[in-house]
């Protein structure tokens, strides 16, 4: 390829229309796929940089033979950066994560080459041939040899005139290193796919040593029933029951679990010992409890359901990697089905009716001994991202409110929002349960809850405010007739609805309503059950819960 242009001197725009062609490609397809603005100039900008360091990086190299390989390496490498970003954002639209790392590493083959023949299609195909244009280019030209006059070998003799010219290009290439590392490490491909793996390789260590194993050495002489079993149980997110109507707030929150009130216990004394998702998950559903949290000789509640013969699902909507989410995605590891369908971080909405056909995949799958593990994004904030503008009800300034100004009738309203449309995804997956006519329950908790301007003027969760909405949460149990049938004690259940409980004893409830016995079972610690015996709910650093 000869081109007059450049021959006759511009060699430095040549250089650029190599390095910048990805970045073009990228800013103009991306400027339809991308769907934030800011998040599209962050990308913009990040990869910018990258590419111009790419290409002060070139003009630093003497040798015309390395320049060569490295044009072409560079090329490879941006063209690559560009297609899978832009595939990425066309199939999900959102950013490359850690967790949609994570879930490409835990795909198995099988799934990977299903995955790949569902992926590619027409755009797949004309942005990988747009997006690598400049590699076929330089990979004819650099296999072919020499070329005289050709674009490749203009580039190749751009000389820095002085050294003092080549001192400002190391200063630029210093300077886009620095914006790199310190502005966009997020939106740098590279950086991420190197942290992704490590928090990876991280997240599997904890794994593989403890909770994420089907079985657990701690969990002895398991032993469930044979009759045929489906139990679901629903982890919520951030809901205190503050704004629950079945717990009587002031607004109609909960239409559809009203409508079935009399069929459901309603606990109204339950407390989590933390509230924060980690720490809290890591005692509600492990043997670790105030006493002893993290435990290094562990058990969890999927375990022990392995254990006692049942078939097991952890079906999340919560991102499965980063320091927030690592415990829970440890302890649903051990599932024997898992299904993770947020990749993205929180500012992302995917509703948790998402969630339900997988859910009703579970139902009807053929096993006679099946336990649901459902976790909700539930009401974690941003409020306003957890539910479709259907359910954007509550507009108006609530009578009831403690504190009136804008920012609180704002939140107030969107969470009342988001504790609705969580009312129908309880009640969805209820009725999907009922359909089914099996011998099951489906009990449903949150984690903690949120301080929605109702006891102070603040809004989200910390142990350090550490208030009773964030404490106080939801526990409702839906039992099915064949379930009653069975276990006809199920009667007294209403005469414990008062019971103080703390959430970091839900072990022994948990095996107590699955009918599943362990060796450290202990029914005093179960709500559920006739020998019962308050314990003292210790909250923060040894501060008595009831006490106050
Ligand atoms: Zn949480």
């Amino acid at each position: 390829m000869k081109n007059k242009f450049f021959t006759q001197g511009n060699p430095h725009l040549a250089l650029l229309s190599f390095v910048l062609y990805p970045f073009i490609v990228f800013a103009l397809i991306g400027l339809y796929l991308i769907p934030f603005r800011v998040g599209y100039l962050k990308e913009i900008l990040g990869f910018g940089f990258f590419s111009l360091l790419v290409y002060f990086s070139f003009l630093l190299i003497n040798s015309s033979k390395i320049r060569k390989w490295w044009l072409l390496f560079s090329s490879i490498v941006l063209s690559t950066i560009i297609f899978i970003k832009l595939s990425f954002y066309y199939f999900y639209s959102v950013k490359i994560t850690s967790s949609a790392v994570f879930v490409v590493l835990e795909t198995n083959i099988n799934e990977a080459s299903e995955y790949l023949s569902t992926y590619i299609n027409g755009f797949v195909i004309i942005t990988f041939i747009v997006a690598f244009l400049p590699v076929f280019y330089l990979l004819k030209s650099c296999l072919k040899g020499k070329d005289k006059g050709s674009i490749l070998e203009i580039v190749l003799c751009i000389k820095l005139k002085s050294y003092r010219i080549k001192i400002i290009y190391l200063l630029l290439f210093i300077i886009s290193s620095y914006m790199i590392y310190w502005k966009f490490r997020q939106e740098n491909f590279l950086f991420s796919i190197a942290k992704s793996y490590k928090e990876y390789k991280e997240t599997k260590l904890l794994l593989k040593n403890n909770l994420a194993k089907p079985e657990s050495d701690v969990l002895t002489n398991v032993v469930g029933h044979d009759q045929p079993q489906t139990y679901v149980v629903i982890i919520g997110e951030s809901t205190s029951r503050w704004h629950m109507q079945i717990y009587g707030y002031g607004r109609e929150t909960n239409p559809l679990l009203t409508e079935i009130k009399k069929e459901l216990f309603v606990f109204n004394d339950v407390i989590t010992p933390n509230v924060h998702t980690i720490t809290a998950i890591e005692k509600i559903l492990t043997l670790s409890d105030t006493k002893n949290a993290n435990k290094k000789e562990n058990g969890s509640v999927i375990q022990l359901a392995n254990q006692a013969g049942f078939k097991t699902y952890w079906i999340s909507n919560q991102k499965p990697v980063g320091y927030y989410e690592s415990i829970p995605t440890l302890i649903g590891s051990a599932a024997k089905i898992k299904k993770f369908i947020a990749t993205d971080n929180y500012n992302y909405d995917i509703y948790d009716e998402s969630l339900l056909p997988y859910i009703e995949k579970a139902l009807q799958e053929k096993h006679s001994k099946k336990i649901i593990f459902i976790h909700l994004i539930g009401t974690h904030v941003s409020y306003h991202k957890r539910y479709p503008k259907k359910y954007n009800v509550f507009n108006n300034e609530f009578d009831n409110l403690k504190f009136k100004h804008k920012k609180a009738i704002e939140y107030v309203n969107t969470y009342d929002n988001a504790v609705l449309h969580n009312d129908y995804i309880v009640r969805s997956i209820i009725e999907k349960v009922r359909k089914k006519d099996i011998n099951g329950y489906v009990l449903y908790f949150s984690d903690h809850g949120d301080e929605v301007f109702d006891t102070m003027d603040f809004i989200g969760h910390n142990e350090y405010h550490g208030t009773k909405p964030m404490y106080e949460v939801p526990f409702v149990l839906w039992l099915s007739e064949k379930y009653k049938k069975n276990n006809p004690s199920y009667l007294t259940i209403n005469s414990m609805l008062d019971r103080r409980y703390g959430l970091e004893n839900f072990i022994h409830s948990f095996s107590d309503l699955s009918l599943i016995k362990f060796d450290s079972l202990n029914l005093s610690k179960s709500i559920f059950n006739s020998s019962f015996i308050y314990q003292p709910r210790i909250i923060k650093k040894n501060q008595n819960y009831d006490s106050d």
